[in-house]
């Protein structure tokens, strides 16, 4: 595997969806090249950077929700 293979990968990579194969290729790849194992961790960085916002954005949705359910049931 080269550069241009992992970084066609990277993506999949990072939402662990690669086969097996892939991955095996994939992680070599990226102990032996330190571009690429760096551009790695960036996309990983920014994919959890990503869904902390997600998690966050909906948090507050969900706690509303429930707020409106507590106030329609009866007492
Ligand atoms: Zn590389």
């Amino acid at each position: 595997m080269n550069c241009t293979d992992a970084q066609t990968l990277m993506s999949a990579a990072v939402d662990g969806e690669l086969t097996l194969k892939e991955q095996k290729g994939f992680e070599k790849h990226i102990l032996s090249c330190p571009s690429c194992s760096a551009e790695f961790e960036e996309a990983q960085k920014t994919k959890s950077i990503i869904r902390e916002k997600i998690i966050r954005f909906k948090a507050p949705q969900s706690l509303v929700k429930s707020i409106l359910k507590l106030s329609d049931s009866p007492h």
